[in-house]
């Protein structure tokens, strides 16, 4: 039985005469662009977020966009981030003309380090955007003391981390915005793309509220300038049935993690992250949940230790039907289109670049069967048997 990566007919098909009411009840309204169903959105989802303010946008990109033009983010500024992410943390930082700085990981959380980004602090850091990486809650408390300190702003991308918590509080609330994604293979995934910033201040949501409408309050008229970064009514009233499910779906992945933690670990050469157990024997470090965290498991990504291990068992589950990704195979300081930062905003990251041939995500879909994790497991102990 093959065992796909991320299956998502398998979560979408069951809800097929809700979605299809939702469609049909957008169509009969003929209201496509904001409206009631956008604001009923935000509003459900920025509840289930536990945020004041919900405002949804057209991707998860665009909203860590527009919350980066909101704080008015631009040339001369630089903002904190960890190279170990996927590229539209990055990526957005440098389309407001401002410099992304690229700080080293925690090799047991994925997660950034807060002494690197103290170590590349300068007069002109603006902000520090911890990415909630795989499904877990970044350092906050540190973040948080480290940011008020040097009078940084805090931006979350909260994109692979809906429904994660922190010492209770959810991701989204940690910081001064969270940004959302709803990109299908994230824990709350739409049918296209769509995304959302969350804020406990009324200003900053209105000025979000206009940023991704063109800067326009009102109509016609333009005090600052924004973009068409609007979600889609239809987008909104579909998610809304799916948010209903969300808890579900969160304790699916985390029943899932637990069954692998829990029979991974108990195999030869099978360690868990810090645990401070023979570095040298391990060949399999296994994902650690951190204390007062609250992981939601967007991945289950191993390390697989030694020169070339990483992708002989990447060639091993495939070969097996196993469907597994690297996330991610190049480090963001590594990138070409950064290649022309000033010295000062690339620094060495020797964790994040040892991750990069070290890591492998495995499924953990809450729709993923039983015998679908047996066979995973099966054949990860299959491959630590034969060498
Ligand atoms: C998916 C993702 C984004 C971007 O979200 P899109 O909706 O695909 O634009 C940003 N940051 C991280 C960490 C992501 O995983």
């Amino acid at each position: 039985m093959p065992v796909p990566l991320l299956d998502v007919n398998a979560q979408n098909h069951p809800l097929e005469s809700e979605l299809t009411a939702a469609f049909t009840r957008v169509l009969r309204s003929g209201r496509f662009i904001l409206g009631e169903e956008v604001e009923a959105f935000e509003a459900e989802c920025g509840a289930s977020i536990g945020a004041a303010h919900a405002v949804s946008m057209s991707s998860g990109t665009d909203a860590l966009l527009a919350a980066f033009m909101v704080l008015g983010i631009g040339p001369g500024d630089e903002v904190l981030c960890p190279a170990f992410t996927f590229f539209a943390t990055a990526g957005c930082i440098a389309r407001t003309g401002a410099t992304p700085v690229f700080c080293d990981v925690s090799p047991e959380s994925f997660n950034i380090d807060v002494g690197s980004a103290a170590a590349r602090l300068t007069a002109r850091t603006k902000a520090i955007v911890p990415v909630h990486l795989f499904g877990q809650a970044a350092e906050m408390d540190e973040i948080a003391a480290f940011a008020a300190q040097h009078n940084l702003q805090v931006i979350e991308d909260v994109a692979q981390s809906i429904g994660a918590t922190h010492r209770s509080r959810g991701c989204g609330t940690l910081g001064g915005m969270g940004c959302f994604s709803f990109f299908p293979s994230k824990n709350l995934g739409g049918f296209g793309d769509g995304g959302l910033v969350t804020t406990d201040d009324a200003d900053v949501a209105e000025m979000l509220r206009r940023t991704r409408n063109h800067g326009m309050h009102p109509r016609y008229f333009h005090a600052t300038v924004g973009a068409n970064f609007r979600m889609d009514a239809l987008q909104c009233a579909l998610l809304r049935v799916k948010l209903r499910h969300l808890g579900a779906y969160t304790a699916g992945r985390v029943a899932n993690a637990r069954d692998y933690l829990d029979r991974l670990s108990k195999l030869p050469g099978v360690v868990l992250a810090g645990d401070g157990k023979d570095g040298r024997t391990a060949r399999l470090v296994l994902p650690q949940v951190g204390a007062q965290m609250g992981h939601v498991w967007n991945q289950f990504t191993l390390r697989v230790i030694g020169s070339g291990q990483r992708d002989a068992l990447k060639n091993h589950l495939s070969a097996c039907g196993i469907g597994c990704e690297i996330y991610y195979p190049v480090a963001l300081h590594q990138q070409e289109c950064f290649r022309h930062l000033q010295a000062h905003a690339i620094h060495a990251c020797p964790v994040s670049e040892s991750l990069t041939g070290e890591v492998l995500s495995l499924p953990v879909y809450p729709e993923l069967t039983a015998p679908q994790r047996d066979e995973v497991i099966a054949a990860i102990a299959e491959w630590l048997a034969l060498r």
